[in-house]
C-alpha cells in the first residue's frame, strides 16, 4: 500500500525564495533570514553581492553574459 503524501500536511509555509516548506511560519521567516545574509560571489572575479539579481546585474554589464 502506497502512502500518498498530502501537500496540504507537510508544511503550509513555503519560502518564496527557494520553495522550501515550513510547518510553522516562524521557522520559515527564520529561514528566509538566511538568504539576504548570504553574498553571491561573482565566478569570474572577487566581487561579492548580497542579491542574486545584484550579482546578474554585474555579471551582464562587467562581464557581457547573460544568465
Ligand atoms: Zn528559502
Ligand atoms: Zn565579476
Amino acid at each position: 500500500m502506497k502512502i500518498a503524501l498530502d501537500a496540504s500536511s507537510v508544511g503550509r509555509y513555503p519560502c518564496d525564495i527557494c520553495g522550501k516548506v515550513y510547518r510553522q511560519a516562524g521557522t520559515r521567516n527564520r529561514h528566509k533570514k538566511n538568504h539576504f545574509n548570504v553574498s553571491f560571489k561573482c565566478w569570474m572575479c572577487p566581487s561579492e553581492f548580497s542579491r542574486r539579481y545584484t550579482l546578474q546585474n554585474h555579471i551582464r554589464d562587467i562581464h557581457g553574459m547573460l544568465m
